[in-house]
């Protein structure tokens, strides 16, 4: 049986069928060590009052009374001196008294043959319409002895509520079967749906919901794996759109190289074009190193499960040292930098960490005019440390706040498109701070200039 349905109904109906069986058998054993003997005294009783009372009166109509007897729900077997036998009541099924026991009862003993039916019979024999299946004495009427042998009349006793109990176990064994069968049906009914988008997911198909509104545990899972394709779904949505970006990233450098590349091999170009066809070339393919270089970090943090080897350093010199590299830059573009900068000691990934500092301050020069300001903070706030990079340049608006730290995503301006920025600058600072535990906060107002927060802890 491979279905879940299928052993749940035959699990069902294996215990009703063994449960039955126990019933049964400890009914039989009851039988047999209680109810047989008690039973064949109850009717010994009967059958002794019986015989007491037609001695006691001389006068009685003995055909009449054992008559009345029968009707009251005994089954009478009277046989005299003669072996005559006399049938009062329904007949038995079997006749099987034999001559000796007759004999032996004519002779004043008295007959058990209830309490002594074979054993091996089994609780039907309490039911077993058979002229054995009695209880036996003998007695006096008008001068002659007769033998009696009696039984209850089983159909008799069967009455109406005998009838209404049997049809109350009936109908809870068909019930209890119908509603397990139902019970069954909806606990395997949401396992199957599971299945189904399981495949689904298999197969890349995020789309559509499970239908399954339960609160025990099948819910939950239901509810974790909805979860998940809501995941899978939004990872598959980010993977495809950085894909697409990779590529037209990657397109728009080679295809200027491609076409610059093809100009300067005409060689009646005049030597300033072909100054200026190099250095587009040149440029782009710087483009497309710093590029690949940030693909490649960006990978190594999303894709180890620790990427950060930590340990403590200087963070105010590596601060200190960030600014030496762009010293140049800062002067070509007759910019002011201030700084104030406490002594700190931080726990962290160095390497990474510098990544941090140099896209911001290279994002503040970038996006700076001439003539500009930055200004750059680092404060101890004991289990914090915080670093403040400030401009006063051109300012993001309030739609591009939102998107700076998207993969890929510049602002669409032309100072933007100037510095051939990549778009994955800010992606991999919010990256590092996130890995480290830390926070990032950036404001900025259009033309005013932005400042960026970062808050990491220091150990
Ligand atoms: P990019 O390589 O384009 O600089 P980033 O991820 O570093 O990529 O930055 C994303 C965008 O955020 C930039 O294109 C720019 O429009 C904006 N941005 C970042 N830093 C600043 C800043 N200091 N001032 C103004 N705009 C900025």
């Amino acid at each position: 049986m491979r279905s879940l349905y299928g052993k749940f109904i035959a699990f069902t109906i294996g215990i009703m069928l063994t449960s039955s069986l126990i019933a049964f058998l400890a009914v039989n054993t009851y039988y047999h060590q209680q109810l047989k003997g008690q039973n064949d005294e109850k009717n010994m009783n009967i059958a002794k009052n019986i015989a007491s009372f037609i001695e006691s009166d001389k006068e009685l109509d003995l055909e009449n009374y054992l008559l009345t007897q029968s009707s009251v729900g005994y089954k009478l077997y009277v046989v005299d001196e003669h072996r005559e036998a006399t049938m009062y009541g329904e007949a038995f099924r079997v006749e099987n008294l034999s001559d000796e026991v007759i004999n032996r009862v004519l002779n004043g003993e008295v007959y058990h043959g209830m309490g002594n039916l074979p054993s091996e019979t089994f609780v039907t024999g309490f039911f077993s319409n058979e002229l054995a299946n009695t209880v036996g004495v003998p007695f006096e009427s008008r001068g002659e002895i007769y033998a009696l042998f009696l039984r209850p009349d089983i159909k008799m006793l069967f009455t109406e509520v005998h009838y209404i109990l049997g049809g109350m176990v009936l109908i809870m064994a068909i019930f209890s079967l119908l509603a397990m069968l139902i019970v069954a049906k909806m606990l395997i009914d949401p396992i199957t749906k599971l299945t189904a988008a399981t495949k689904k997911v298999g197969e890349e198909q995020f789309s559509g919901t499970l239908n399954i509104n339960r609160r025990d545990e099948i819910g939950q899972l239901a509810k974790s794996f909805q979860l998940m394709m809501k995941k899978l779904s939004e990872n598959d949505r980010i993977r495809k759109e950085f894909i697409s970006d990779v590529s037209h990233d990657f397109q728009s450098p080679l295809l200027n190289i491609k076409g610059y590349a093809e100009l300067l091999l005409d060689d009646a170009i005049p030597e300033e074009s072909r100054r200026s066809y190099a250095y587009v070339i040149q440029s782009e393919t710087e483009r497309l190193s710093s590029l690949t270089k940030q693909l490649l970090l960006l990978t190594s943090l999303d894709q180890l499960a620790s990427p950060l080897e930590k340990k403590p350093f200087d963070l105010d010199e590596q601060l200190k040292e960030t600014v030496r590299k762009y010293r140049w830059l800062l002067e070509e573009k007759e910019m002011m930098l201030e700084m104030d900068i406490e002594e700190v000691r931080l726990t962290g990934d160095p390497a990474f960490l510098e990544k941090v500092w140099e896209n911001l301050l290279s994002n503040a020069i970038k996006y700076t005019e001439i003539g500009g300001a930055i200004e750059i903070v680092l404060t101890d706030e004991g289990e914090h440390v915080r670093v403040f990079v400030r401009d006063n340049g051109i300012g993001i608006d309030d739609v591009a706040l939102g998107r700076i730290f998207d993969r890929f995503y510049r602002a669409d301006n032309s100072r933007t498109r100037e510095t051939g920025g990549t778009g994955l600058g800010l992606s991999i600072v919010q990256q590092v701070v996130k890995l480290h535990g830390g926070k990032i906060d950036v404001v900025s107002s259009k033309g005013e200039g932005t400042t960026f927060t970062i808050s990491l802890p220091k150990q």
